[in-house]
């Protein structure tokens, strides 16, 4: 019988690739697999991608340190830069790309460059063991998202530093949507506008695109496009997007542990919050908060038993939640239980919940076994 379990399908991961390559077909494609893949396992995810990818990108060295380590030997994006001056160090020596959103960022870049510069005529960086690579760096230029990124009118004095850097070896622009899943919404025109505005003078590369730019916002795809949760065939907002053609690659399940008979008006679980109207039967499942499952889903957040979808009742506790199976039930201890995934949708889950499907499954806990399928 087995408990909480992530399974998730390399072949759903391959085929959402290419569905995204289809929208964006004349963009690059930068993976990204911040955040342990979304929580679906970077290695598994990288390793399904690796030859079909045009850069991995994430938000942590530690993520990029990673990804190198496993074997990948191509492009690998550090979309927020380095975050101090070791980072910086092993960026350059790893080969990175970096994004540089600030000016403490450029100084720093400046800095080691200088350094390099004063060991190398000294003579001293022959016999360093550590050896520096130029590298590519994004200058992000903040178009309406107000968190990170150079105002548009600075554009001109980064660019400049940049290409005097001898640290650097190619400068790339990139920018981030901050409301383009409102497709009504007059904002993301706005943001395009200024972006174009603010890279109209250069002709390097540009990235402006992550999931919900891909799917509704073709005029903004330009040189490289960065899919996070689209990959995983999980929506970015809350509408799903199989009739897109996308497959949900991850299926969360666990078992039925226990299956109980249970008496109109008596209560289940902690704080007895939720009281049967009538008899039936109770099913626990071997699943709660301690594998990630939120505590605050309400009563009647549907779980599939059996191909049926099933109200949780109760609170859901740390290793179990409490579902109402019905009197006529014939669920037996060990069923499997669906709480998301190909026959369950994520995000009418999340909408039960009143979460967003980002979270959900970024905060699986590492006690969720995870299984993959080809
Ligand atoms: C997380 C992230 C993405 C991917 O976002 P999705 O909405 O999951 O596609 C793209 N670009 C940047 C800079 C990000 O931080």
């Amino acid at each position: 019988m087995k408990p909480a379990t992530a399974t998730i399908s390399g072949s759903a991961l391959r085929h959402n690739f290419q569905l995204i390559k289809s929208f964006a077909p004349d963009s690059k494609v930068c993976a990204v697999v911040k955040a342990n893949a979304y929580g679906q396992s970077i290695g598994f995810v990288t390793k399904t991608l690796e030859d079909m990818v045009d850069a991995f990108g994430v938000a942590r060295i530690k993520e990029a340190l990673e990804i190198q380590e496993s074997g990948f030997a191509g492009k690998i994006i550090l979309l927020e830069g380095f975050f101090d001056r070791e980072e910086l160090l092993k960026t350059l020596s790893r080969r990175f790309d970096t994004v540089v959103h600030c000016i403490e960022q450029l100084e720093l870049l400046e800095q080691v460059a200088q350094e390099w510069l004063n060991e190398k005529e000294k003579g001293f960086w022959q016999r360093k063991t550590k050896i520096y690579f130029p590298i590519t760096v994004w200058l992000k230029i903040d178009t309406g998202m107000h968190r990170l990124g150079i105002d548009p009118e600075q554009v001109e004095l980064f660019y400049q530093r940049l290409k005097h850097c001898v640290l650097v070896k190619e400068i790339k622009f990139i920018s981030h949507f901050s409301r383009a899943d409102e497709i009504e919404s007059d904002y993301t025109e706005k943001q395009i506008k200024m972006f174009e505005q603010a890279v109209q003078p250069y002709s390097e590369e540009r990235s402006l695109s992550a999931s919900n730019g891909i799917l509704y916002w073709p005029q903004a795809h330009y040189d490289w496009v960065r899919p996070g949760i689209i990959m995983h065939g999980i929506s970015p907002h809350q509408q799903p997007i199989s009739d897109l053609g996308f497959q949900p690659a991850i299926t969360l399940s666990s078992s039925l542990i226990a299956v109980r008979n249970h008496k109109a008006g008596e209560p289940v679980g902690y704080g007895a919050g939720w009281v049967s109207p009538r008899d039936t039967k109770i099913g626990v499942v071997a699943i709660g908060y301690g594998d990630g499952y939120p505590r605050n889903a309400p009563e009647g957040t549907p779980v599939l038993v059996n191909g049926r979808r099933v109200p949780i009742v109760g609170r859901v506790s740390m290793d179990m939640m409490t579902v109402d199976l019905g009197l006529d039930s014939q669920d037996k201890v060990g069923d499997e239980v669906i709480l998301w995934g190909r026959d369950l949708l994520i995000e009418d889950v999340a909408k039960a919940i009143g979460v967003i499907n980002y979270e959900l499954i970024t905060k699986l806990t590492p006690r969720v076994i995870t299984e993959y399928t080809t």
